[in-house]
């Protein structure tokens, strides 16, 4: 499903390399020309226990690359989960809020180096941040971003949505709602949204698709409640989706039924 936007189509007369390189591409269908996609911080750590893995920044990359030649227009929203979560302050002893600030200035730090491995790979970013640090990336300017995006830059979302006693998942739906994206691409490492959770439960089967009713109905967990709500309320559907395998996130973008969709109408596949 592609939601209504405003978005006119590439006008002649400015045509950017990237304009030139979606009219080539124009052949390939796509099935949602604009996606938000939420990597976790946790998924930057790849087999380490903390921080950064430069070999998983680097197959992240290839697979955004390709997403871009495609004619996709991306925004992306990091987690900080790998360097500092907001609930770790209270544990020992720290303010929350101030946790909290902690945790957004790790999504920069992710932000940045997913930036550099993209600009590595030949793909021109442009990072936005929720909280003003002016002399490493743009403050959050919402018709910036759509500028950068019809421009055919990467657009990523540092510092979440620069608010305490918020995660990144309510970033990644706030600012999807905003852009006009067409869909929430959550990339987790697991293949999609199961009966229980299927690292414990041997029995567990995958849904293909349910609507965001059952998702609350059955307690599954996609996002948390702010995050999904927002989604929910602004009929913009999620596809978690197992973003560690190479050429998943082509695959969902040319249409193939990867992961399992959240939407307002899908009926349960099981
Ligand atoms: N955070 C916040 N406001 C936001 C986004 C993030 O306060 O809008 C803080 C919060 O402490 C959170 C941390 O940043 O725990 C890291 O983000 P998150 O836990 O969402 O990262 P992920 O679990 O996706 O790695």
């Amino acid at each position: 499903m592609i939601r209504q936007t405003d978005q006119p189509e590439f006008q002649p007369g400015n045509d950017t390399g990237f304009e030139r390189k979606t009219k080539i591409f124009k052949e390939i269908q796509v099935k949602y020309k604009r996606i938000l996609l939420k990597l976790s911080g946790e998924s930057l750590m790849g087999e380490q226990n903390y921080g950064i893995d430069s070999n998983r920044l680097v197959e992240y990359a290839v697979e955004i690359k390709a997403a871009v030649e495609m004619g996709v227009q991306v925004a992306i929203v990091i987690g900080g989960g790998n360097i500092y979560r907001g609930m770790q302050a209270e544990s020992v002893g720290l303010d929350r809020v101030q946790g909290d600030y902690m945790g957004m200035l790790a999504t920069v730090i992710n932000s940045m180096a997913l930036q550099s491995a993209l600009e590595k790979a030949g793909v021109t970013t442009r990072l936005l941040s929720g909280i003003n640090i002016q002399q490493v990336c743009e403050p959050y300017i919402r018709r910036r971003a759509m500028r950068h995006l019809e421009k055919g830059r990467v657009v990523i979302f540092g510092a979440g949505i620069g608010s305490p006693y918020f995660t990144t998942d309510s970033a990644a739906s706030l600012r999807a709602i905003e852009i006009e994206a067409d869909v929430v691409l959550k990339g987790t490492r697991v293949d999609g949204i199961y009966t229980a959770d299927p690292e414990k439960d041997p029995l567990a089967t995958r849904y293909t698709n349910i609507t965001f009713q059952e998702v609350y109905e059955k307690e599954l967990n996609v996002m948390d409640m702010t995050a999904f709500t927002l989604c929910k309320e602004n009929n913009l559907p999620i596809i978690v989706f197992d973003m560690n395998k190479h050429g998943n996130l082509r695959l969902l973008l040319e249409g193939q039924d990867i992961g399992t969709l959240v939407s307002i109408e899908a009926a349960s596949a099981l």
